[in-house]
């Protein structure tokens, strides 16, 4: 018989892990460690539950990569004496996390799931217990003696996605999150339904390999009509700028006008590593397509394909801490590596 798996909570903060004061009404970390106390229903599960909070518990808004590399690193110590682990977090940034670990932990081969929720555990109409609950269940999940999920996940409302490829959509509603490009793993009816076929699946007996090093010296620019060129200019000038992330129209479509052709052209000359993905929710770059996106081709942008910017931005952290192990930059780039990319 197959041992009950061992699944490592990490608090790092937000809503989740929050109870309204009785007397003043607001909103306020509970400690973590009597998590079990305060969700008895977690005993009933057929697991064991271990948890580690932050010190100081945060807004996902002050996340920041040095945190990211705290989680990292707890699953890293954590790695062999755990068979998946759940992440609480804020979900104000929780698709940048998400798609920043998945970065992060490569040859990963036991789940990582990211949860949150839109009401505090401590509130009558919480979606936190069927969150936390789930998403355990979800990291418990064994086949033949190994995790049947094998990557970085964000369970939200009754739905598991790839990380890496979410994003937030809604700050009113329990169904906070989409993955726009990329079918559900699974979910959370009468019964969980996981959808294997899209699954990643790497070997079990992979070693986590983790990536510590980012480089945060990186930018989104958002094109509108109308952006002038001081604008443009200035975050291209920006001091020890290596990547810039740019938010195109349609399929990947840009002013052709001479004044911002040039600019990226110099930026790319420069070595600064220009990357394109739309500003729409759902398809992709397809740079050449129409002649609004040909300069962008032949100047040498990076195609962002279908990436969220959330992907864009961590990958672009990811990949320009480990240049010298690249030679071809825009080649790897547009490769996925984690399941990000179609
Ligand atoms: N502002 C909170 C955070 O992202 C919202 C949440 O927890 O969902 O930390």
């Amino acid at each position: 018989m197959m041992k009950k798996p061992n699944i490592l909570l990490i608090y790092t903060g937000g809503t989740i892990g929050m109870v309204k004061d009785a007397d003043t009404g607001s909103l306020k970390a509970f400690d973590f460690r009597n998590i079990l106390k305060r969700i008895p229903e977690l005993r009933l599960l057929d697991c064991n539950i271990k948890s580690i909070a932050f010190k100081e518990p945060i807004d996902s808004s002050n996340m920041q990569p040095k945190y990211w590399i705290t989680i990292a690193e707890i699953i890293e110590s954590n790695y062999s004496k755990c068979d998946g682990f759940v992440v609480l977090h804020g979900s104000d940034t929780m698709s940048y996390s998400a798609s920043a670990l998945s970065f992060i932990l490569e040859d990963l081969a036991k789940p990582v799931i990211f949860t949150g929720s839109q009401l505090p555990i401590g509130d009558l109409r919480t979606d936190a217990k069927e969150n936390l609950i789930t998403s355990i269940q979800m990291a418990s999940q064994h086949e033949n003696g190994s995790p049947v999920i094998r990557e970085v996940g964000l369970y939200f409302e009754y739905k598991l996605y790839r990380g890496n490829r979410t994003t937030k959509i809604n700050s009113e509603h329990f169904e906070a999150f989409e993955s726009p490009n990329y079918p559900d793993l699974a979910e959370s009816g009468v019964h969980l339904n996981i959808n294997t076929s899209f699954l990643n699946r790497p070997s079990p007996s992979l070693h986590l390999k983790v990536n510590k090093k980012l480089n945060t010296n990186v930018g989104v620019l958002k094109l509108f009509p109308g952006i002038s060129r001081p604008i443009v200019e200035a975050i291209l000038n920006t001091k020890d700028l290596k990547g810039l992330v740019v938010e195109t129209y349609g399929s990947g479509n840009a002013s052709t006008e001479q004044w911002f052709i040039g600019l990226l052209k110099q930026a790319i000359s420069n070595g600064i590593h220009i990357v394109n993905v739309t500003q729409c929710v759902r398809g992709k770059v397809i740079m050449g397509q129409y002649e609004t996106s040909s300069d962008l081709k032949s100047i040498g942008v990076i195609s962002g394909k279908d990436l969220t910017t959330e992907a864009a931005i961590t990958k672009l952290m990811y990949l320009l801490g480990h240049t010298e192990e690249i030679t071809d930059f825009k080649g790897v780039f547009e490769t996925s590596l984690r399941g990000e990319m179609s």
